[in-house]
């Protein structure tokens, strides 16, 4: 440990790890450089923005029977939100990382690469690379800016630093690999290797963590709990919706179907959306359900459709004990739907393993998303597509969904209807017939509610220009719509 005064303002700023060349001073924001015999001043930090991680600089835990304590953070922002790397030093005095991406947690320590390691360009996402001896699949790749610092750190970061990462996975097994400081030679054999990191997919609590900071402590410091549901107002159009603050940062309006980002205090508009009619869904946003003796609510809902049109909807539910979990609604019938941490090992092949069994290929199909609305723990951007392939074993299903930047594994298993209705009970809209609502949905029998909302929208000015004759507009539409849902087809619960 080595103490030292901060240029700026003179408090003692304190190097635990050997391996740290840089700190920022907690009191007045100094980016403090450690050099052999002398520190330097690099400039003022920004502060880390609140995000409410329930870990912070002091929080202690066990990782492989070795005590750590977190002495650092680097927090960045990209495309899809923001995340955290936790600088963890052992008691031996090794070091290590956590990655905290919306309550998903990696712990990686860096290791010499023994084979050349892909340059960042030519990482594919969903491609096979042999690295450290093992075939990893390409599961992410993002550039990501710094834009906030606190603690020790063992390199040299500041506003306008960049991380280039590359993300793989083995089953657990996880793999970074850190090009943020490759240089690219003009001659192609110069091209440093980048930073290796290994390791894999943690829990906290599996870590044993201690020192965390508590919901009051957050409540205390971001206004609101962590991974509470709570309200916020959409900047766009007023209308009040559920989002879950830490966890869930991208939110679009049910109303105005505006792209909000809630990471920050304030929610903020990040794109507006075209004129958009709300689409009808079995079950609603906000619908509560008793699922294993655990509460969830439906905090987000998508409607996605694949080459051949066919449609169907996916309910993002929450609870507060259990986490995500999606529901799903085809006309084959609904199925419930988990995120995988621990990956299948799949080589493009036409079968997957997980957890020793495997799993033969079904379909590949484009899924494109033609609806959202509510609260997503990634970004959800209506007219996106990604590649979806599935997999099964008897009544269980693996998919792996796979965009440029991303691939994701989810394991899924049928739902009764009778078992959909014992858990949401009133909540559904089923119709006389008792069949549920949109079993059989196609895009054209939205079409009478669409001219509906079209007209709806496009006498908004009217309305309030002509406030005493809003009775002509309400009969205009009436007069449109009601023949439409009458002889359209078969509109919701006209059976
Ligand atoms: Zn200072
Ligand atoms: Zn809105």
């Amino acid at each position: 440990m080595q103490t030292v005064s901060c240029p700026g303002c003179g408090a003692a700023v304190v190097f635990r790890s050997h391996a740290s060349v840089m700190a920022v001073c907690e009191y007045c924001k100094t980016t403090v450089l450690k050099d052999a015999d002398s520190v330097k001043d690099f400039g003022k930090m920004s502060a880390v923005l609140e995000d409410y991680s329930p870990l912070q600089i002091g929080s202690s835990g066990v990782f492989g029977g070795r005590a750590f304590d977190v002495i650092g953070r680097i927090q960045l922002r990209y495309a899809a939100g923001m995340w955290n790397e936790w600088y963890l030093l052992f008691e031996d005095g090794s070091a290590a990382w956590l990655g905290d991406s919306s309550g998903q947690y990696t712990l990686t320590t860096e290791k010499t690469a023994s084979n050349k390691l892909p340059a960042f360009a030519d990482i594919v996402v969903a491609q096979t690379y042999e690295i450290a001896g093992l075939s990893y699949l390409a599961a992410e790749v993002r550039i990501a800016d710094c834009i906030g610092g606190q603690g020790e750190l063992p390199f040299k970061v500041g506003p306008g630093w960049q991380a280039k990462l590359a993300d793989f996975r083995h089953g657990s097994n996880f793999l970074t690999l850190d090009y943020s400081d490759v240089v690219q030679a003009s001659d192609d054999s110069k091209v440093d290797q980048p930073a290796l990191y290994i390791g894999k997919a943690v829990t906290l609590s599996e870590l044993k963590f201690q020192l965390l900071r508590d919901e009051d402590v957050i409540k205390a410091s971001a206004g609101k709990f962590r991974g509470k549901i709570t309200s916020l107002n959409c900047p766009a159009c007023g209308s009040n919706m559920d989002y879950l603050p830490g966890l869930t940062a991208n939110v679009i309006c049910s109303r105005c179907h505006s792209q909000l980002d809630s990471s920050g205090t304030v929610a903020q508009v990040l794109a507006s959306a075209d004129r958009m009619s709300k689409l009808n869904t079995t079950l609603e946003l906000g619908a509560k359900a008793t699922i294993s003796a655990n509460s969830y609510q439906i905090i987000g809902l998508m409607k996605r459709k694949d080459d051949e049109n066919t449609v169907w909807t996916e309910y993002l539910l929450y609870s507060a004990r259990a986490g995500f979990l999606w529901l799903i609604e085809t006309n084959q019938g609904w199925a419930k739907s988990q995120v995988l941490a621990d990956w299948p090992l799949w080589y493009h092949g036409e079968s997957a393993t997980l957890a020793n069994k495997s799993y033969g290929k079904l379909y590949e199909y484009q899924a494109k998303v033609i609806y959202a609305a509510g609260a997503f723990n990634w970004r959800v951007v209506v007219g996106d597509s990604l590649k979806a392939i599935e997999f099964g074993n008897g009544i269980r299903k693996l998919a792996a969904e796979i965009s440029a930047d991303e691939i994701t594994w989810s394991l899924s298993t049928p739902v009764a209807a009778d078992q959909i209705r014992a858990w949401f009970g009133d909540n559904i809209k089923a119709d006389k017939a008792g069949k549920f609502a949109n079993a059989e949905e196609t895009i054209a029998t939205l079409s009478p509610q669409f001219i509906f909302w079209l007209l709806l929208f496009n006498a908004i000015p009217l309305l309030s220009d002509f406030e005493s004759n809003w009775w002509v507009v309400g009969l205009g539409v009436a007069a449109i719509y009601y023949p439409a849902k009458f002889l359209g087809p078969a509109g919701k619960g006209d059976e």
